[in-house]
């Protein structure tokens, strides 16, 4: 099984899909002459919809682009065009999605240019416009109209475009009008062409400096559809909607609506409880892997370990480590943290992408190697501290434990080495007891390669996660 990666920072785009054009048509029969207009209306856009999926444990599998389905256009004897599909993204419990901003498409804007002139002073009579004087009108106009095969130029001539216009305009004052009575956060996401429905969105998480935000720090019921992050756009009106009693064969149909882009960051916050830190080559991996059911990378090259990973750590009342049929009476989450260099708090390196990840741990345990240097493993202790105090103080408060690894290549060659050992771990200690407190974090010397004396660093463990529950 390849090393799962935990991914927890995902920046995504989100675009609804356009609504489909609004036909113009006219009904065909025989003997009849001239048939009444029968274009039918565009379908909506699809929208994107956000759920926190209570099975899902990481963004890993989080595609970077949301893209829902555009409507389909409407058709002649008054067939309404299908609306696009929705598209839901899955994210963890946990998980906290931000907007980073909206995207504009050439169309939208093309779409609010045409909006903001209709609603302006220089709206007239397209037969007394002069080109000169609105030299992009054409472009986003017919962004927003459609006409009839070979009508456009004749349409702007007639006074039929105008009357339409007016009807566009005041059913748009109306929804304005709907639009205005929404609090502000409603408002600030809503276009014209949005469709108001009554689902949540993600716009009511609004927050005055941060745009919006919203925490899925619960389960999305099965009956609700998510939260509304990018709507598609409105399907476009067909031509019998701009029927008048002075004009019955409109020419023109409205096109469908732009959907809503968004560029949002999506952040899952995993629960670890632990978290396993240490210079590159400490064994972290190692250890994580002998602990728990994890399928850690072990190598023995600088960052390694890209990305946290995580396991499982299974016990059962009296600390001892259990099979995975055995049955737990309590788990450990334990993150192993990517490989720290010195200055990871300036971003140097991999920096602070991976202290965040360490903050998010209630309780760290130093992974430090005995095999080095005499004195190596204090000053990895000293290097630990000082990044974790450079990126946020009070984060080595919560060291709990130090696991000495790597003890098997300590003492083998003989008496002597076994006594300088004993002194070099003795040094180790005290060292430990002057930089934390006297007594409280205990150093346990482990061999995570070979397993030796990883069951008191389990329990060591357990202790640390009862002592924080209380
Ligand atoms: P990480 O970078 O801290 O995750 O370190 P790894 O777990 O990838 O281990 C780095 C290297 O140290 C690997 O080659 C391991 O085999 C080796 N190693 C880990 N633990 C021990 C140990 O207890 N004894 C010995 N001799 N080697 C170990
Ligand atoms: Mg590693």
């Amino acid at each position: 099984m390849p090393a799962r990666h935990f991914v927890d920072h995902v920046v995504m785009l989100v675009e609804g899909g356009c609504g489909g054009d609004g036909c113009v048509s006219f009904h065909r029969e025989k003997f009849v002459a001239f048939g009444p207009p029968a274009g039918g209306n565009g379908g909506a856009g699809g929208s994107v919809y956000i759920r926190a999926d209570p099975t899902l444990h990481s963004l890993a599998r989080t595609t970077r682009r949301a893209v829902a389905k555009d409507g389909l256009p409407g058709q002649g004897a008054w067939l309404h065009g299908k609306s696009g599909q929705d598209v839901t993204i899955h994210v963890p419990v946990g998980t906290t999605v931000r907007a980073l901003g909206r995207v504009t498409s050439t169309r939208e804007a093309a779409c609010s240019d045409y909006f903001s002139y209709l609603f302006s002073k220089r709206h007239k009579r397209s037969t007394e416009i002069d080109p000169e004087e609105e030299p992009e009108l054409s472009a986003s106009r017919s962004a927003v109209w459609r006409h009839f095969p070979r009508f456009e130029d004749d349409n702007y001539e007639r006074s039929h475009f105008f009357a339409a216009e007016e009807k566009l305009k005041s059913e748009l004052r109306a929804q304005r009008r709907i639009a205005k009575s929404m609090p502000h956060a409603e408002r600030s996401a809503a276009s014209l062409t949005q469709r108001i429905d009554d689902v949540t969105r993600a716009s009511e998480h609004w927050q005055q400096d941060a745009g919006w935000s919203v925490d899925l720090a619960r389960a999305t019921p099965p009956d609700s559809p998510g939260i509304l992050l990018a709507s598609g756009g409105n399907g476009g009106l067909g031509n019998p909607h701009f029927a008048l009693e002075k004009y019955r064969s409109p020419k023109v149909a409205l096109r469908g609506g732009a959907g809503e882009s968004l560029l949002v960051s999506l952040e899952y916050k995993q629960p670890s409880d632990i978290g396993l830190v240490g210079l590159p080559n400490a064994g972290k991996s190692t250890l994580l892997r002998c602990l728990s059911r994890a399928d850690a990378q072990v190598g023995s090259w600088s960052f390694t370990t890209l990305r946290p990973n995580l396991g499982v750590l299974r016990m059962n009342d009296d600390g001892q480590l259990t099979d995975r049929d055995a049955p737990e009476t309590s788990r450990l989450i334990l993150a192993d943290m990517p490989g720290l260099i010195a200055d990871a708090s300036q971003n140097k390196g991999l920096g602070h992408d991976f202290l965040r990840h360490i903050e998010r741990c209630g309780m760290l345990v130093y992974v430090v190697d005995l095999s080095g240097p005499p004195g190596s493993p204090t000053e990895a202790i000293l290097t630990l501290n000082r990044e974790l105090d450079a990126y946020r103080p009070g984060l080595t408060d919560r060291v709990g434990l130090v696991v000495a690894n790597k003890a098997d290549l300590l003492g083998a060659e003989g008496p002597e080495a076994a006594a300088d050992a004993q002194a070099m771990l003795a040094r180790l200690r005290s060292d430990v007891d002057m930089l934390f407190g006297y007594g409280r974090v205990p150093v346990v010397p482990v061999s995570a390669k070979h397993k030796q004396n990883v069951h008191t660093v389990a329990a060591h463990l357990q202790r640390l996660v009862r002592t924080a529950d209380e």
